[in-house]
């Protein structure tokens, strides 16, 4: 198994595309602790899936938005589990609006949950895998972040952030033992993407090369390459499994 014994930290593990990444690290060996946000009910769901491939599941709701509650949550699960192998920072959501109509306090939650969330997680975890000379942090950014979108200029302004902190992070920690890197999805069926309206959605997916939204399995199967030795030689880097929505 590819993950034997590691120990990962997953936000936003209760559904979509978090769930996924949490089952096919656990498959491959890593026990799984993650937070989620007052979802408690598929969290329960995930760890007992989780469980059931006989690996150890801790969950709690954490809003990764409050430092403190992040940071307090990353030294719950270093004592219970032992130190972090693997950070999937991958908590979010979006309010979608025209550009005019954010309001500062819009502002400050997408930026919240995003980018000042998945840093100061990051940062939670950091210096004990420096100390052991080995970690590996996996940011979830966006295909919004390459191309933006309408609707949603302050998520897309929050994963290109995303995509920023990981290649500045990837220059200080891979010396250090620690890999970075990022991953922006193209559009997957989640919840979050449950409540575009149809119209909008057919849009899409006439305007993807594929022709279709991706599954989050197809997102973990990324992930899972990042976090394995076969992942090894990525450093900052984004992958971007997209159905062709971005091509670079
Ligand atoms: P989802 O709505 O299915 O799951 C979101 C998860 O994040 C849930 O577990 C939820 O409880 C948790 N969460 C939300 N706000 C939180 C907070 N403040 N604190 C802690 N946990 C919180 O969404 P998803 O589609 O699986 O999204 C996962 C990540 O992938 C997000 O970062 C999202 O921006 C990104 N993404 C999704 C798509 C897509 O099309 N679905 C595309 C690109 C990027």
């Amino acid at each position: 198994m590819k993950l034997q014994g590691q120990i990962a930290l997953i936000t936003g593990g209760s559904r979509g595309i978090g769930r996924a990444t949490a089952l096919a690290f656990a498959r491959e060996g890593a026990d799984i602790a993650f937070c989620h946000l007052n979802d408690g009910a598929k969290a329960d769901e995930t760890a007992a899936e989780i469980a059931a491939l006989g690996r150890r599941a801790l969950h709690r709701s954490v809003d990764v938005s409050d430092i403190a509650a992040s940071k307090a949550f990353a030294a719950e699960v270093a004592a219970a589990f032992g130190p972090v192998d693997i950070l999937f920072n991958n908590a979010g959501m979006n309010i979608r609006k025209p550009f005019e109509a954010y309001t500062e306090a819009d502002f400050d939650a997408i930026v919240g949950v995003h980018l000042k969330g998945m840093f100061f997680m990051a940062q939670a975890l950091y210096p004990a895998m420096v100390a052991r000379g080995s970690g590996c942090i996996i940011n979830v950014a966006s295909q919004r972040g390459l191309k933006g979108a309408v609707n949603s200029a302050v998520y897309s302004a929050a994963k290109a952030g995303i995509m920023g902190l990981t290649r500045a992070l990837a220059w200080e920690s891979t010396p250090k033992g620690v890999r970075v890197n990022a991953i922006a999805p193209g559009p997957i069926d989640t919840d979050l993407t449950a409540t575009m309206d149809a119209a909008d959605r057919q849009a899409f997916i006439d305007a993807l090369p594929i022709g279709r939204f991706g599954k989050p399995e197809e997102i973990a199967a990324t992930a899972l390459l990042l976090a394995s030795p076969e992942g090894a030689f990525y450093v900052g880097a984004t992958l971007s499994p997209n159905g062709g929505d971005v091509m670079y």
